[in-house]
């Protein structure tokens, strides 16, 4: 894509995603949980039976009982429907509310319609109301909206029920006072809590966030420190790396390995002749034909200036000459540019490391060997074992007599 194209483009926000992320996630922690509390809501319906049998109605025991299990069947079932396709926070924030309104109304209505009967049940059942609404408050932790609504919806309902249902003079006033009292403290104490919850949540994904950030920021760094800028190729810092780890092995495990080192015939010419900007677009071409050339495992690296160097590993001398015919005979086959169709020859040297030798001395041979195939006229291959041989020859024939 063009940069002009990425800079007017609406870029994301990360911190906004970040948060409505967290909102969803916040959200959808809380549903999940919803739906396991209400499936123990049965637990507290024989709580409560229990300790109303024998000092309620049986009628009044029914119909709390028989008013809550429509409402909590309900609720059950729209939960189970949007987990099924998907909660999202947008939509479904309703959904929660209501069932969390109509849960607590229906705790609630156990005021109006089991208490008053018998002074001993009243502060049990104000005990399991409390306990109620204390077992949903990490429930709604992370969507406190809904506790609020529920516990409101639970003392409203205590409240109304109570004055409506119970009668003259049989209104639980001390377990409707306890009640409002802890229902009050527990939401008070509960918005902070919960406020630091999503909080962490969010903290959580922006960590994340900033943790890939920063990951993929140090691969680019890593990446821009190994490459050659002009070329895309491996560049001297690299190569050096490479070359210390590739001997390394090489001395380790006996195998071969050879290198070549590549030198633009001439390429001064190019510049002074048609540009330096010229000259740039040739050693990327240069470079992309090389490379196109080049088996996986093979590295061409800028050495400098026009200058490259190929590492050949388990390649002995032999091979690496053809290979080094093949680049040489490659890189002038056709012109590297269009316009102007330039053709560039190449010298290049090959060398065949041998135990003991480092980098510097591998390389040291290679240029050698380039040395003398630019003063065999350029555009050849010359190896540093035949110009061993030949010093040597050179030598015997001195000591001639
Ligand atoms: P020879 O056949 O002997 O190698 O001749 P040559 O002209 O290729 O060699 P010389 O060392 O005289 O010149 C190399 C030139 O490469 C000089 C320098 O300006 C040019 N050069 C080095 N790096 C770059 C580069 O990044 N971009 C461009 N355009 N030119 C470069
Ligand atoms: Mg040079
Ligand atoms: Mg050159």
């Amino acid at each position: 894509m063009p940069e002009t194209a990425v800079a007017t483009d609406v870029q994301p926000d990360p911190v906004k995603d970040t948060a409505q992320v967290a909102r969803q996630t916040a959200f959808v922690q809380c549903l999940t949980a919803l739906r396991r509390t209400l499936t123990t809501t049965p637990a507290g319906w024989a709580l409560v039976v229990w300790l109303s049998w024998g000092r309620v109605p049986h009628a009044q025991i029914g119909l709390w009982l028989a008013g809550f299990a429509v409402f909590w069947a309900c609720s059950l079932l729209m939960l189970h429907r949007v987990a099924r396709r998907g909660p999202h926070v947008d939509k479904d924030t309703g959904t929660v509310l209501m069932v969390a309104g109509a849960d607590g109304a229906a705790w609630g209505a156990a005021v109006g319609l089991l208490m008053g009967f018998d002074p001993v049940l009243d502060p049990w059942l104000a005990a399991v109301l409390c306990g109620v609404s204390a077992v949903n408050a990490p429930v709604y932790i992370t969507f406190v909206r809904a506790y609020r609504l529920q516990i409101l919806s639970l003392w409203a309902s205590a409240v109304l029920g109570s004055v409506l249902l119970a009668g003259p003079g049989k209104v639980p006033l001390e377990g409707l006072i306890g009640l409002t009292v802890f229902l009050a403290l527990i939401v008070y104490y509960m918005h902070p809590i919960a406020d630091r919850v999503v909080e962490g949540i969010r903290l959580q994904f922006a960590n994340a966030l900033l943790a890939k950030q920063l990951r993929e920021a140090l691969a680019l760094v890593k990446h821009d420190a190994a490459t050659d800028a002009l070329t895309g190729q491996p560049n001297r810092r690299a190569l050096d790396l490479l070359l210390s780890k590739q001997l390394k092995l090489a001395s380790g495990n006996g195998r071969p390995l050879s290198v070549l080192l590549l030198d633009i015939d001439y390429f001064k010419r190019i510049n002074d002749v048609h540009g330096h900007g010229v000259g740039d677009d040739t050693l990327r071409a240069f470079a992309v034909r090389m490379r196109g050339l080049l088996r996986e495992g093979e590295v061409c690296a800028r050495y400098g200036g026009e200058e490259f160097v190929v590492v050949l590993p388990d390649t002995p001398l032999s091979p690496a000459i053809d290979v080094a015919e093949r680049l040489r005979s490659g890189a002038c086959a056709t012109p590297l540019l269009k316009s102007p169709p330039l053709t560039v020859t190449v010298s290049i040297g090959v060398a065949q490391f041998r135990p003991g030798q480092n980098p510097a001395a591998l390389l040291e041979a290679a240029d050698q060997a380039v040395y003398a195939a630019k003063r065999g006229g350029r555009d050849q291959v010359q190896s540093a074992a035949e110009l061993t041989i030949s010093v040597e020859r050179a030598l015997d024939g001195a000591c001639e007599p």
